[in-house]
């Protein structure tokens, strides 16, 4: 579904990434991990086209990124930001009609009726009570639901999701990957999301790419990659690693240093 060759980014003079080289296919779930400033969020941006590369390349379904008109870009990749919601004052149900953007014209106007739609996606992300409330009058774990739907809303073939976790307490954290878990299992959708949270990184994803410093360390399952030899190379820090007793999937567990 995406192929990352060789992508190299600079601000200013300051390389932020180089010799990125992955490959995502079609229905997985893939993870980038990688602590605070490591390029993450640029290399994210670079996916959805927001950004362009100094060197290198990205392909969707074998064409270059850039090559797609942008409204035709979001036919196929919709991006979960942490701060991709309008300023408050919009209501839950005008946030998410709000999604339908590339499948509108110059009106704003649709050729297919998207109400159902919008009716199926309030009620899997459990937003019934909500739709003509304003977005000031959510909490954090529903505005991230109501960001969730918007992008859902797109009918995205890959979905981009940075940190969306963050902010959140542990209850929504899990309500949030198991809705975005079920969506996938149902349309096959590509996900590609920035988890900071290790332990979720697990839980969800097929393969994790792990940066250091804008330099890939390595891709792979998270019983590859979350070993911690390589955690303490790469965030100084060196955890317990455990077998999680229900998933069988590594968690890792902190030590204090002192
Ligand atoms: P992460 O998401 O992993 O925390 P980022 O991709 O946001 O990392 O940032 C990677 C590096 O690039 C950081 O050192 C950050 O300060 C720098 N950076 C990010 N965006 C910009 C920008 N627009 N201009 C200059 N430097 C930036
Ligand atoms: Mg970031």
């Amino acid at each position: 579904m995406i192929n990352v060759h060789s992508l190299q980014k600079s601000y200013q003079d300051t390389p932020v990434l180089h010799g990125i080289d992955f490959c995502v296919d079609k229905g997985e779930f893939f993870g980038i991990i990688g602590p605070n400033g490591s390029g993450k969020s640029t290399l994210l941006k670079m996916i959805s086209g927001v950004i362009k590369a100094d060197a290198g390349d990205i392909l969707l379904q074998e064409k270059k990124l850039h090559s797609y008109p942008r409204k035709e870009l979001a036919k196929i990749l919709a991006v979960l930001e942490q701060e991709g919601l309008p300023p408050v004052g919009f209501r839950v149900r005008e946030v998410l009609e709000m999604g339908r953007f590339p499948y509108q014209n110059w009106l704003g106007e649709e050729k297919q009726d998207v109400a159902s739609l919008i009716d199926e996606i309030v009620q899997m992300l459990g937003l019934e009570h909500l739709e003509e409330r304003t977005l000031d009058q959510l909490s954090g774990g529903e505005k991230q639901r109501v960001a969730l739907g918007k992008a859902l809303i797109q009918r995205p073939q890959v979905l981009l999701l940075d940190e969306p976790t963050t902010y959140l307490d542990i209850g929504y954290q899990i309500q949030l990957m198991d809705i975005v878990r079920k969506w996938q299992k149902t349309t096959q959708v590509t996900v590609i999301a920035v988890l900071h949270d290790l332990n979720l990184a697990s839980l969800y994803c097929d393969r994790i790419l792990m940066l250091h410093k804008g330099k890939q360390i390595s891709v792979g399952t998270p019983k590859d990659i979350l070993q911690s030899d390589r955690i303490e190379a790469v965030y100084g820090t060196r955890p317990i690693v455990m077998e999680h007793p229900v998933h069988h999937l590594p968690q890792i567990i902190l030590q204090s240093q002192v």
